[in-house]
């Protein structure tokens, strides 16, 4: 029988009306390419959210069709989100660092009917519109014409009830390139996106409040921002939004604005360090500084930490909502040496309520929690992806564990640390480079028999790749030359810092290039 207790679907509007309703007055403010600035508030976001969700359904959107975003981190791409969530839709946001067959395979994949854009990415609009199959409309969020945003929800009223259903209804997609093949679409929940935003302003996680400001450097269109649209409208907390990700911007906006929160993955404070040394200002009103997406390092931790401000140490992916683990201080925080916390720090941190974590050997035994035994990371959990969109199988085993390729040791107090990657990509900057690609894209180079891809230490993205190449007989194939070859087949940034000729190369019994001996053999090496 059921229970005595309401029904109360856990659908994401309730977040907004819930900020509209309690934390009407709160700010979002926005600086823009252009260097202009506008100011909302949650009200203001819900009215437009209702008003572009009437503008949708005149398009003829109907629900659980995707709506397709190409845009910086602003208040009008938070409208867009809850206006496409409100009809019913399905918000996509579509990474604009992707190179031009990722990004016309998504939105085709994606099947999006709808793209709003900011202007600065017009050359790619125009450059992949014949390509991309399913788009009817086009609207630009920073245009003041009539084909703007503006325009757009200037011709409705906002007299709109949300898109009632159940709260197992998709709400949002992301797609990820962090393994090899074509990047893969993962179909966020209402329910899973509620549940991961009330886990996130705990404490433990974000420490979120009313009382937060938030600056998110982290992209909107990377892993949902990290959830934070969501669970800033839970905690009804301030947003301080940059369209650009200028040092010296960020800076001025968190004094002026008060900034309390700021998240973002650790190249983004490398800059921001540049500008503190060079100009002697600093962040005055932070209180909590996220690090994710890559490792943060201890010598940044220890810098933060320094300047009085806590450090949350996040773990996770696009798979996981993207939170999984938090660094948290633990009972006996107050006792520990600055050493001690730092180790700690490090360490990719524990599970929130929700999500579990378990390491397995490759013949697929459980590894005791002794932060010894190292194996394969999986994880478990209610926002978890069970399968990608579209595909015919599960991502998951029987016992929905999810194998991440993070390779990892869990400690006796359940903080879990990365130690390697089983997966072959390289990250750089917060965005994946595929190795495989760039070794494929190499053996098309006239002269080059063998190559291989590896991400090593650099300062300021973390990883950048090097590319070690064998020459098949004869040739005397330069650098230049293979470079310049790479350059027709893949993204600019994804160019290897360095190109080494070498005699051979290590192999697996089957063949395959030996990569754990390759990135052993180069992990001390340091680019500049
Ligand atoms: P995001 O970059 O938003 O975290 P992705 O899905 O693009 O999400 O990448 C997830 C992967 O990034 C993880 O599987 C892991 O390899 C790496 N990663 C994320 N956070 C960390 C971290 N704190 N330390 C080390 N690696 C991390």
């Amino acid at each position: 029988t059921l229970g005595g207790m309401q029904d109360f679907e856990l659908r994401v509007m309730r977040l907004l009306d819930h900020a509209e309703r309690e934390h009407w007055g709160r700010e979002l403010v926005t600086r823009w390419a252009d260097g202009s600035e506008t100011r909302t508030t949650w009200a203001g976001v819900a009215r437009d959210a209702k008003k572009l969700a009437q503008a949708l359904e005149r398009m003829g959107m109907k629900p659980g069709d995707r709506i397709g975003t190409l845009g910086m981190n602003h208040s009008r791409h938070l409208v867009s989100w809850y206006g496409a969530i409100g009809m019913g839709g399905v918000i996509h946001t579509i990474n604009p660092r992707l190179f031009d067959e990722q990004l016309v395979y998504i939105a085709n994949h994606a099947e999006d009917r709808v793209l709003f854009y900011d202007k600065a990415f017009q050359a790619i609009v125009d450059r992949l519109k014949p390509e991309w199959k399913t788009i009817e409309h086009y609207v630009v969020f920073d245009s003041d014409g009539p084909d703007g945003f503006e325009a757009l929800l200037s011709q409705e009223d906002g007299n709109y009830r949300w898109h009632e259903g159940p709260e197992r209804d998709p709400c949002m997609i992301c797609y990820t390139s962090g393994t090899t093949g074509n990047p893969k679409g993962v179909l966020y929940e209402h329910r899973s996106t509620m549940i991961h935003a009330m886990a996130e302003v705990a404490p433990w996680v974000f420490n979120m409040s009313p009382r937060s400001v938030i600056l998110p450097v982290v992209p909107m269109f990377h892993a949902a921002a990290w959830g934070l649209p969501f669970a800033g409208a839970l905690a009804g907390s301030k947003f301080v939004y940059s369209a650009v990700n200028d040092p010296k911007v960020l800076c001025e906006l968190m004094n002026r604005e008060k900034v309390t929160h700021s998240a973002g993955v650790p190249t983004v404070w490398l800059g921001m360090f540049q500008h503190i040394d060079e100009t002697g200002e600093t962040p005055r009103y932070l209180q909590q500084v996220t690090i994710g997406g890559s490792a943060a390092p201890r010598a940044m931790i220890e810098r933060i930490m320094g300047m009085g401000v806590e450090v949350k140490h996040l773990w996770g992916m696009t798979e996981t909502s993207p939170i999984g683990t938090a660094g948290t201080p633990p009972p006996h925080w107050e006792e520990m040496s600055l050493s001690e916390r730092l180790d700690l720090i490090s360490k990719q941190g524990s599970t929130p309520f929700g999500i579990e974590l378990r390491v397995v050997d490759d013949e697929g035994h459980v590894q005791p929690r002794d932060g010894k035994s190292s194996g394969r990371l999986q994880v478990r959990g209610p926002w978890v992806v069970k399968r990608y969109f579209k595909a015919d199988a599960d991502a998951v085993d029987p016992d929905s564990w999810f194998d991440t390729g993070d390779v990892a040791v869990i400690h006796p107090d359940g903080v879990m640390q990365i130690t390697d990657r089983a997966k072959d990509v390289i990250k750089s900057g917060g965005e994946w480079i595929s190795s495989v690609d760039l070794e494929n894209a190499a053996v098309g180079c006239a002269g080059v028999a063998e190559a291989a891809a590896i991400g090593v230490y650099h300062p300021k993205w973390d990883e950048r790749p090097i590319l070690l190449v064998v020459r098949k007989p004869g040739s005397e194939v330069t650098a230049e030359t293979v470079r310049a070859h790479l350059a027709e087949h893949v993204a600019k940034w994804w160019l290897p810092d360095e190109i080494h000729f070498v005699d051979s190369l290590p192999h697996t019994a089957t063949g395959k290039l030996l990569k754990t001996a390759l990135r052993e053999k180069y992990k001390d090496y340091r680019l500049e």
